[in-house]
């Protein structure tokens, strides 16, 4: 067999109307079975798998390379494909009805044996699974995400062009744009002491190809932002990034919509409805008590102010006399023993609550509860009635802070109504974001960043705090899949957010004086956004975390356990780059082992 043409078909694509013809396979062992002399074993490649059949008596020559087959060995063979005997059909695999009568087999390349088993069904360690990603991508689930990925950028891709947006590709090394993260930086070396950042996004390039005539840009961009890892972050990560120009909200939406609907049916074969349904960030935090609410389920939180305020239970009236806010959700009917009801305290108190208050409503009507007895008859009818509440169901209300409130409410909503799976697909947009993000010390950050036009001018001068932005989220299943805004374009405006910020003159100039200069050359208004690719594609591939769909990704704590990254470096390097460690760093990276 010469190399060229090791393959004449593919074996996942095998079917009975095949039966007859000669075929030319390459692949993987993917298993090998040894019935009595007759050798079978399932050839997997990147289209699905085959049954091949190996008569040692018929063919000796073939007989004694089976021999020394092992799994995941990579073959190449020749055979004659026939229908399965009777009875031995297999109706799970596309190909089961048929199987190969190997005529010529060859190792191309022998395995050693595995750390894991290439099997959805083995439940193994994830570092090991990091360590080896190569093998772990020829499991089938890993197989199918890749290609998914793959098909949700390619839809991606030809909605945007469908739409004429020019695809621009921005640096990656970059001055650092501030998108409320920590930069990863590296050095330069022709100018020791200098650092480029990776861009967090390419947010000011994409601006500056408005300011550049470029009216429709999009990029799938790399981003990189080096913050604390959870189940939907990594250090680097993938956006479908636009920006147009001459546009507000709607146009974004507009152009956005069609693009994620694209991913739906390319990966789940469903239509979205659009236009997406939406919701103002004050009604989704007072209602879901989140910016980001699954609407999946109702369970929504009930403002009980009213039937609270003069209240025989003091807690909740001090609460409302000090401006805190009363809320509860329904959980419907559950029956808890009394230590699940305690754990549910427990768990209030661990999300910062002071306490929570449970109450079943019995099937007579009456309430149970510790706080029963210092609610008076209209005081439970008014609960019952404000909460819609049935006999069996089970009330959870907090007063506390309203943040603390509406966290603690959202959080045990999801506990206790998240459905399983993630089969159903709602898309929300979140609309008018406060401009800043007030911290416990009242300082304020930019709540999405600081390029985001706010609404009024003199409101966000003279109450940060409450004013609002032209900023918005897209939400699928209480998953933020992405933040855009309508963007500062006049310079004057933008100093004012930073004079806000507590950003001095001389700061913003150094930081962002290019940027600004830019701004004072005939500026078009325009509107962006920023949609998680990894983040969509593991909602749709039902997959818990964003690991699941990246080919290469790191750990919980950012490290690579296949290539031992990150890692120290020549001191040559070093020395190169101007760079000394500190003593206490030295020590400590001697006696270091790569932490996994
Ligand atoms: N650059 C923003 C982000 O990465 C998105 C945007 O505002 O367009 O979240």
């Amino acid at each position: 067999m010469d190399q060229a043409s090791l393959r004449s078909a593919r074996a996942g694509e095998l079917r009975a109307s095949d039966a007859g013809t000669d075929v030319k396979l390459a692949g993987w062992v993917a298993t090998r079975r040894d019935h009595g002399g007759v050798v079978f074993i399932d050839l997997r490649d990147a289209s699905g798998r085959i049954q091949a059949v190996i008569n040692p008596e018929e063919n000796p020559a073939v007989g004694t390379v089976a021999d020394v087959l092992r799994d995941e060995y990579c073959i190449a063979l020749s055979g004659l494909v026939r229908k399965r005997p009777e009875g031995t059909i297999n109706p799970d695999l596309p190909t089961g009805e048929v199987e190969v009568a190997v005529t010529e087999l060859r190792v191309l390349s022998p395995s050693e044996p595995l750390p894991f088993q290439i099997d959805d069904r083995a439940d193994v360690d994830e570092g090991r699974r990091l360590e080896f990603r190569y093998l772990d991508l020829r499991r089938p689930r890993m197989a199918a995400n890749l290609v998914a990925r793959s098909r949700a950028i390619a839809a991606m891709r030809t909605a945007m062009v469908d739409q004429g947006f020019l695809e621009v590709e921005t640096p990656t090394l970059v001055k650092s744009t501030p998108e409320g993260a920590r930069d990863v930086l590296v050095p330069s070396r022709l100018r020791q002491g200098s650092f480029y950042a990776l861009p967090q996004s390419p947010q000011l390039f994409k601006q500056l190809l408005m300011v550049g005539g470029v009216e429709r840009y999009y990029q799938i961009a790399r981003c990189y932002r080096d913050e604390d890892f959870r189940a939907d972050r990594q250090i680097e990560f993938t956006q479908l990034d636009i920006e147009g120009a001459f546009w507000g909200r709607e146009d974004v939406f507009a152009a956005l919509e069609p693009a994620v609907a694209a991913v739906a049916r390319a990966l789940r074969g469903i239509e979205i409805p659009a236009p997406f349904p939406r919701l103002t960030w004050a009604e989704s935090m007072a209602r879901f008590g989140t910016d980001k609410p699954d609407l999946r389920f109702g369970m929504e939180l009930v403002e009980l102010s009213d039937v609270f305020a003069g209240s025989g239970f003091r807690a909740f009236a001090d609460v409302l006399a000090a401006g805190g806010l009363v809320a509860g959700i329904d959980a419907g009917r559950r029956d808890l023993s009394r230590s699940a009801l305690d754990a549910l305290v427990e768990r209030a108190r661990d999300l910062g609550a002071r306490g929570l208050v449970w109450i079943v409503v019995e099937d007579d009507g009456t309430l149970r509860s510790p706080i029963a007895k210092f609610l008076g008859d209209e005081e439970q009818a008014a609960l019952v009635s404000a909460m819609q509440a049935s006999p069996g169901d089970l009330l959870l209300i907090v007063g506390d802070r309203p943040k603390v409130t509406r966290l603690v409410l959202g959080a045990l909503r999801l506990d206790l109504g998240r459905p399983e799976g993630h089969d159903e697909l709602r898309f929300l947009w979140v609309t008018d974001f406060p401009v800043f993000a007030v911290g416990d010390d009242g300082s304020l950050s930019p709540e999405h960043h600081p390029f985001t036009a706010p609404y009024d001018i003199t409101e966000m001068r003279d109450h940060p705090a409450e004013a609002l932005s032209r900023a918005y989220d897209l939400v699928l299943n209480g998953v933020e899949l992405g933040s855009g805004s309508e963007r500062i374009h006049d310079p004057r405006v933008q100093k004012e957010v930073f004079d806000v910020l507590g950003i001095s003159d001389r700061e913003a100039e150094s930081r962002f004086g290019w940027f600004m200069r830019a701004l004072r050359y005939g500026t078009p208004p325009h509107a962006g956004f920023a949609v998680g690719v990894d983040r969509l594609v593991m909602i749709l591939q039902n997959e818990p975390n964003i690991r699941e769909v990246m080919p290469f990704p790191k750990t919980q704590s950012g490290y690579d356990p296949m290539t031992n990254s990150p890692s120290a470096v020549d001191e040559l390097q070093l020395v190169e780059l101007g760079i000394d460690l500190r003593p206490d760093v030295r020590e400590a990276l001697a006696t270091d082992s790569p932490d996994g």
